[in-house]
């Protein structure tokens, strides 16, 4: 779990001064973003209430997303949160909001962690959408990240991975990294952002390439990082050394609490 909170700090710098350099440096500016706050959010809606949900329950599991959302928005608001989603959580109301942006699959590791089916997961993603990305485009991007991690903690190969994700969600992930960098641009688009960094993890060799995929191609770098990093500590299950040394002092004693916890019970 903790691989998408060193995602999301290692890119934290570079999604404001964007670099196409693989061997980028860790730089001491570098803090935790939206994306582990809202990762956190979710671990806890699922330490509070793990129950499985059917489509008649969705509507009412979806609540219990939102209103963590809005809770830990109010522990961090200045974390780096978008517009759009910063009115919505600090409104009285729980009204719907239709962004195709990436902010419902950057917070979606966890949920491919703690179900056990892709049936499962599938529809726990999609009830962490409904009230902040209630738009197909975003729900596919959450449901490809939590089922991409939940693939890779089962044991499946890379191969498996790519085959399983581009024809349950309709993403091409055959191009390569360098021939992605060449054009990237930041946009946080879900169909834009997400299926780049499935493939930053897919043509890692290990954690920390994942993630140096992920922050090269010079676009949203803390939320592909996040992502990757998911998925590729789900799948190689170690972090080197220097990376934990560097990313966990920068993580706040509340957020580390919530993700340890969550950690053990699901590991
Ligand atoms: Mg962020």
């Amino acid at each position: 779990m903790f691989g998408a909170l060193y995602g999301d700090i290692l890119g934290s710098y570079y999604e404001v001064h964007c670099t196409k350099d693989y061997n980028f440096d860790f730089l001491p500016d570098s803090s935790f973003t939206d994306d582990s706050v809202l990762i956190a959010a979710v671990c806890k809606a699922i330490l509070n209430n793990d129950e499985e949900v059917s489509w008649h329950s969705l509507q009412k599991r979806a609540l219990e997303y939102a209103g963590q959302y809005k809770q830990y928005y109010s522990y961090y608001p200045n974390a780096g949160f978008g517009n759009m989603f910063s009115e919505w959580a600090r409104s009285e109301t729980y009204k719907r909001v239709k962004s195709y942006g990436n902010g419902a699959a950057m917070r979606a590791v966890p949920i491919g962690y703690a179900y056990n089916s892709i049936k499962q997961v599938m529809l726990q993603a999609k009830a962490s959408c409904l009230y902040t990305h209630k738009n197909s485009e975003a729900i596919r991007g959450a449901q490809a990240v939590a089922v991409s991690v939940f693939l890779a903690r089962s044991g499946q190969t890379k191969e498996e991975i790519k085959r399983l994700i581009e024809k349950k969600f309709k993403y091409n992930l055959s191009k390569s990294i360098s021939e992605i960098r060449g054009n990237y641009v930041f946009n946080s688009r879900a169909s834009y952002s997400v299926p780049s960094a499935i493939i930053a993890f897919l043509q890692s060799g290990d954690y920390e390439s994942a993630v140096r995929n992920a922050i090269s191609l010079g676009g949203d770098a803390d939320t592909e990082a996040c992502i990757a990093g998911g998925i590729a500590e789900a799948f190689y299950k170690e972090i080197p050394e220097h990376i934990i040394a560097f990313c966990d002092r920068k993580i706040d004693y509340t957020l580390k609490k919530i993700v340890k916890d969550f950690e053990e019970r699901y590991k």
